[in-house]
């Protein structure tokens, strides 16, 4: 498990213990730099993983994607190229990488399939990120072409829920809306801030969705393509915005903010090929939004503190933090 602390990694892990996986092999930032092709090496020598989910990276939403894309094309391409190549080296059974649905180009018909990968110029607040992305895909399927290494990807849409980075500055919008909304009912004021013009369209999918989706196609999923991992439904920013009002503080107003970037018009997944495989999402928008807001209350001390809202890499394994293999 690459990346196990993060909004993704920390959910997949819960599902597999769930599951009953008693074997997981996790390794914290501390222990290991996940671009650095000697100590990821020296890592899978050790431990010698079987099944590797690659669910760590740099990862932040609109404004440090396009204030720090040096990191984020960096950070993401050594981490996919160091855990590949080392998975391969040490006979890895199957890895599974996550990529994002920022892959595909600004202008792409919507919804978009799987063949739209590279078929116009990006969007270019994440565009850096994007061409990491991209030869993350590439990658695994360069190895499975030379090798037949059993390397698949998928494409998870806008992504939400526990452990998510909360941060106002570099988070992405749910867990910003979410937070922004309690911190105005908290301090009796009355509006919120909502950066853009509110009229992009995003696609939202709770982390557990994922989750479980990840799984499923570990066990289920040896296909050339990519997957679009997503709900097929998007939403307006401006109504996202008003549904997280609702939940949290609907006495609240929403104030736009036009001087802040709006990205991707829509970014909406085709994910006939997922339905097709026999796996549909379960969480709707409201109750993730209402049990993610639960979270946030449980743990607002901490996100206070800023304990999550980091945005640098988040790697692999702990040295004694042995859970089993996956
Ligand atoms: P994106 O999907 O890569 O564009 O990343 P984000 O989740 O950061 O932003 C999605 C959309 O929500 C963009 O149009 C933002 O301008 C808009 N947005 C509105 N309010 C916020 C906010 O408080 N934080 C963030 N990150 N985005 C916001």
């Amino acid at each position: 498990m690459a990346g196990h602390r993060g909004l993704v990694g920390s959910a997949v892990v819960r599902r597999l213990e769930e599951e009953g996986f008693t074997d997981l092999l996790l390794a914290g930032r501390e222990q290991l730099d996940l671009r650095d092709q000697a100590a990821v090496d020296y890592w899978f020598r050790a431990n010698r993983p079987e099944y590797v989910y690659l669910v760590a990276g740099t990862v932040g939403g609109i404004l440090p994607n396009s204030r720090r894309p040096a990191d984020f094309i960096y950070d993401n391409l050594m981490i996919h190229a160091t855990v590949v190549q080392a998975a391969h080296h040490f006979g890895v059974k199957k890895l599974l990488y996550l990529g994002s649905s920022c892959i595909y180009p600004r202008e792409a018909p919507q919804p978009m399939t799987e063949s739209n990968l590279l078929a116009g110029p990006l969007e270019p607040t994440n565009e850096a990120y994007a061409i990491a992305k991209i030869a993350g895909i590439k990658l695994c399927a360069a190895y499975k072409k030379q090798y037949g290494c059993n390397f698949i990807s998928g494409m998870p849409t806008n992504l939400y829920g526990p452990n998510d980075n909360f941060d106002l500055e570099t988070s992405h919008v749910l867990p910003a809306l979410i937070r922004k909304f309690h911190e105005a009912k908290l301090r009796g004021e009355k509006s919120v801030t909502v950066w853009g013009t509110g009229s992009p369209k995003r696609e939202f999918m709770h982390v557990e969705d994922l989750a479980d989706c990840c799984l499923f196609l570990m066990r289920n999923y040896e296909g050339d393509s990519h997957v679009n991992i997503g709900t097929g439904e998007d939403i307006s920013i401006r109504e996202v915005a008003e549904l997280v009002r609702d939940l949290v503080y609907p006495e609240g107003e929403l104030v736009l903010d036009s001087t802040k970037p709006d990205g991707m018009p829509r970014k909406l997944l085709d994910v006939s090929l997922l339905h097709e495989l026999g796996w549909q999402h379960r969480i709707g928008l409201r109750e993730g939004i209402a049990s993610t807001y639960e979270w946030l209350q449980e743990h607002y001390g901490a996100v206070e503190d800023g304990c999550r809202g980091s945005v640098a890499p988040t790697p692999l394994r702990r040295a004694g933090d042995r859970r089993r293999s996956v």
